[in-house]
């Protein structure tokens, strides 16, 4: 699609980054299920090399499935370019890749994905990176945290296990005035309802395993550049900014203007760090894209329904989920997230650990696994599984206390859903 008017959100996810191939007409783009492409003649390769041309060389850096992938989240998020890559922890190691080196820190919020905070707390170190863990509702301990060794700001905008949504202006404006980018991962809430570049924020994160295939089919990651960070104000971001010396001198931002994180992420992260998606993961991506919007009303629809119906039902003790008029977020839904707080949240069952554990194993429609943003309902008791090595202590500040489950409320029938929310409670809670 080129560009044209304004095209609203329901046709964007289905046409944007796409068109007719051009080979054969094929209306659905084709998987380019192939590692290299044919050069037209030695000029051409060695353009393709300098970055002097945009074209296809190899499949570890682009693949022109891949390709239309990264067109259409970019789009829909109202970045300037985009790069996917093999999940969501690859994206997040992508997008600070070119931001960091040993000795620079990046401030986050203690209200993460269980995984990022292994991968931040732990695994980042051995690059020489820190993270600071902050509260985001205590935005002078945000400032506070911030010193000249920081290089980013990082939170989700609907924080996974659920219930919380991060002020991303506030944030953003901190971020702002410390001269450093704003990473929002925007997995839980998707472009469809949060748009965090809006909202100030630099590069939006995915991981597109989640709602934007939908389907609990494939992992994929993808890093969205807004494209309106000036990486040459200074001197904090050299990969950037200075002459790189693997491509003659050549320096990104200088060259590529708005698309200098984006082309910093294939030339040099997916070249060398080589977390590529592969076209098969794009192809079910694209695929669930075209219906991204119908789910999530229809997840946030369910959610409501479902969270209301916990919230009054006595073997409950009390739900997070901030589309409930009794969650302290409820008036950030309208100004960050207007269209819907999501399809993920929790609830505290009466009887604690051992009656989570037995309404896990009672439920019928909903599956006990770890994973989220699946077209089919999903729940997971997470003291038992994901958050098991921690100490209750550690397990209740991460949002995964003994007596809480976590559900990704599907696009099934609700009256089913809390049908079998009944009977496998009847079965937990004596
Ligand atoms: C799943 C998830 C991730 C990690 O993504 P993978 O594709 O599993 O690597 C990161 N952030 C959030 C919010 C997630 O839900």
């Amino acid at each position: 699609m080129t560009d044209g008017p304004q095209y609203g959100f329901d046709t964007l996810q289905i046409h944007a980054g796409a068109r007719p191939d051009p080979a054969t007409g094929a209306r659905q783009t084709p998987i380019y299920q192939s590692t290299a492409f044919v050069f037209r003649d030695a000029e051409h390769a060695a353009a393709l090399f300098n970055l002097q041309e945009v074209g296809y060389i190899y499949s570890r850096l682009t693949n022109p499935t891949v390709a239309v992938l990264q067109e259409r989240v970019a789009t829909l998020e109202g970045g300037a370019g985009a790069v996917c890559c093999s999940s969501g922890h690859a994206a997040q190691i992508m997008a600070l890749f070119p931001l960091m080196a040993p000795g620079l820190n990046v401030v986050v919020s203690t209200r993460l994905y269980g995984g990022t905070v292994t991968q931040f707390s732990q695994t980042i170190k051995r690059f020489g990176w820190e993270a600071t863990f902050v509260d985001f509702d205590d935005l002078d301990a945000v400032k506070a945290a911030i010193n000249d060794k920081t290089r980013a700001v990082f939170c989700e905008a609907i924080a996974n296990p659920g219930g919380y949504i991060t002020d991303l202006d506030a944030i953003s404006a901190i971020a702002d005035a410390a001269e450093i980018p704003l990473i929002v991962d925007n997995t839980s809430a998707t472009p469809y309802l949060c748009r965090p570049i809006e909202h100030g924020a630099t590069l939006v994160v995915h991981s597109t395993t989640k709602y934007l295939t939908g389907n609990g089919t494939v992992t994929g990651g993808v890093v969205v550049d807004s494209g309106t960070f000036d990486w040459s104000a200074n001197d904090k971001f050299p990969s950037l900014s200075a002459p790189e010396p693997a491509y003659h001198g050549l320096k990104f931002h200088e060259t590529f203007g708005p698309l200098a994180f984006t082309f910093h992420g294939i030339a040099i992260g997916l070249r060398d760090l080589g977390m590529t998606m592969n076209p098969q993961a794009a192809h079910y991506t694209l695929m669930g894209t075209e219906t991204l919007s119908l789910r999530m009303d229809r997840h946030v629809e369910n959610a409501i329904k479902i969270a209301e119906w916990l919230e009054n039902d006595d073997r409950v003790d009390y739900v997070t989920y901030a589309g409930l008029k009794s969650s302290p977020y409820y008036d950030r839904v309208a100004k960050i997230c207007p269209r819907g707080a999501g399809g993920l949240f929790t609830f505290a069952v009466k009887g604690g650990y051992d009656a989570c554990v037995k309404l896990v194993n009672a439920l019928e429609i909903f599956s006990h696994v770890a994973n989220l943003g699946d077209a089919r309902s999903l729940i997971i008791h997470s003291a038992s599984t994901t958050h098991r090595q921690l100490t209750a202590e550690q397990q209740r500040a991460a949002g995964a206390a003994p007596e809480v489950v976590r559900v990704s409320i599907g696009i099934e029938d609700a009256e089913d859903l809390i049908a079998d929310l009944d009977q496998a409670l009847s079965k937990a809670v004596s």
